[in-house]
């Protein structure tokens, strides 16, 4: 008989993963590498994405495979040639916890702008599970969201699935949220993220977003939920239990005259194609919510710009907004993963010719650094000189936005502090000025450190709020 039943919701993990019918699809040396990176990188997978999403005759090459499986090339090959040994034959505990450590210590695993920058606070406590980078922008951690239906591999926010964060941004309730942004009537927008929201079920999220409906919260407009969901469970959306009853909720957001915006991450355009993935954008946009599209440019998962145009034409054609493309981060394996800027340029320019005008609302490629959201504009010869165009697309200082600078062209520069001022400068213009949230006062250096880059939300994935 067959079952009829709307699917559930299955994870696997680095425990249960032998037990899905894939993997006798993977080779000895897959399941061993599958092994081993997963004791250092957190894993986490789900039938939908083994069953519709990776390519299994494709592997290890399929985009998918690559965004949610480890890989031994994650590691240093003597990393992992150590902790092979340790898992595969020494089996001893302490030793392989022990190494485990040390090369997530090398991964930059606490970068001390988290803990330190963004946090809002109240006689001079901090605000457990907020961010406030932008003026009109607060990031809000509910304690319930900070897991995700797959992790991705090259997520900055890894340290916290592996539980090494000490600090873990994550709020149980919205009081201390409420007088906040009640007392700061310059913000006008609400970013729900994590870990992905979308992970907690409707009743759960209604407690998170009704408050934010209330009356002395008027100055609020947009409450936006950052979600992986979209990609790798959309059945959250379409035939989960509380699927209508998570339709009602983004309805009744609606209703009170708020923007319900869903920053939906995609990676691959792949990920659009299934039925169930379409149906999931049609049920956000029928509730009067919008849905962005926005995703970090991977190596080995999605160079290719025709990907990229797809995703985003399909997304235009069932109502979404293409939004963003963002440069990978520099934490866990970066080595792996990033692309130079200038090839990050070449691949967002090409996309963005394959596509129609409705398809150029994004934006990119992207830096989420730590002045702002810095956006590589070109490459461009001044007076005999190779430079990068570049500008601010969001920053400390509201001053810093669609200011045009310069950047002396590097074709190995993977990320903003990689690159040197143009003409002769020794710094760039943002360097000397206060950023306007009294982080740096007037004529102190703002140093752009590796420390103090991931500074920002979960599943918006290699975004802060913009
Ligand atoms: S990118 Fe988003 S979905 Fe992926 S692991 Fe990170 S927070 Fe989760």
């Amino acid at each position: 008989m067959t079952d009829l039943s709307p699917p559930k919701f299955k994870p696997y993990t680095r425990q249960s993963v032998a037990n899905a019918r894939q993997w006798k699809f993977m080779s000895p040396e897959l399941q061993e590498a599958v092994e081993v990176v997963s004791r250092v990188l957190p894993f986490r997978t789900n039938e939908y994405v083994m069953d519709h999403l990776i390519d299994w005759s494709n592997i290890p090459d399929d985009p998918i495979y690559r965004l949610v499986f480890p890989h031994r090339d994650m590691l240093q090959p003597q990393e992992y040639a150590r902790l092979r040994e340790l898992v595969l034959y020494k089996k001893d505990e302490t030793a392989i916890n022990q190494l485990v450590h040390t090369i997530r210590m090398r991964m930059n695993p606490h970068p001390a702008g988290q803990m330190t920058h963004n946090v809002p606070r109240v006689n001079d406590a901090p605000l457990r599970g907020l961010q406030h980078k932008y003026k009109e922008t607060v990031l809000f951690f509910p304690s319930a969201g900070q897991t995700c239906h797959a992790y991705c591999t090259f997520c900055f926010r890894w340290p916290q699935f592996v539980g090494m964060d000490d600090m873990k941004f994550d709020a149980r309730e919205t009081t201390e949220l409420v007088s906040y942004l009640a007392t700061h009537p310059d913000v006008t927008d609400v970013l729900i993220t994590g870990g992905d929201p979308m992970i907690m079920n409707t009743r759960s999220l209604a407690e998170f977003i009704e408050p934010l409906l209330a009356p002395e919260l008027a100055h609020i407009q947009n409450i936006r939920i950052g979600t992986k969901s979209v990609a790798y469970w959309p059945q959250r959306f379409v035939t989960d239990r509380d699927a209508d009853d998570l339709m009602r909720l983004f309805e009744k957001v609606v209703a009170s005259g708020k923007n319900l915006a869903i920053m939906g991450h995609y990676s691959h355009a792949v990920e659009l194609r299934n039925p169930m993935a379409q149906k999931a954008v049609k049920r956000i946009v029928s509730t009067g919510a919008t849905l962005r599209m926005q995703g970090p440019l991977i190596r080995h998962i999605n160079e290719d710009p025709a990907s990229w145009a797809e995703l985003w034409t399909t997304g235009v054609r069932l109502g979404a907004i293409p939004y963003y493309m963002f440069v990978e981060r520099d934490t866990g394996p970066s080595e792996y993963f990033s692309l130079p800027l200038a090839r990050a340029h070449e691949i967002f320019q090409s996309a963005y010719q394959m596509v129609s005008g409705l398809s150029r609302t994004v934006r990119g490629p992207s830096m989420s650094a730590f002045p702002g959201k810095v956006v590589i504009d070109g490459v461009v010869t001044i007076n005999g000189e190779k430079l990068f165009a570049l500008q601010f697309l969001q920053a400390r200082n509201p001053d810093w936005v669609r200011k045009p600078f310069f950047a002396k062209f590097d074709d190995k520069a993977t990320w903003m502090d990689h690159l040197v001022p143009a003409f002769g400068k020794s710094k760039f213009f943002f360097d000397s000025e206060d950023d306007g949230a009294g982080h740096a006062p007037a004529g102190k250096v703002i140093p752009i450190t590796t420390a103090q880059r991931a500074v920002a939300g979960g599943c918006g994935k290699q975004s802060d709020a913009a």
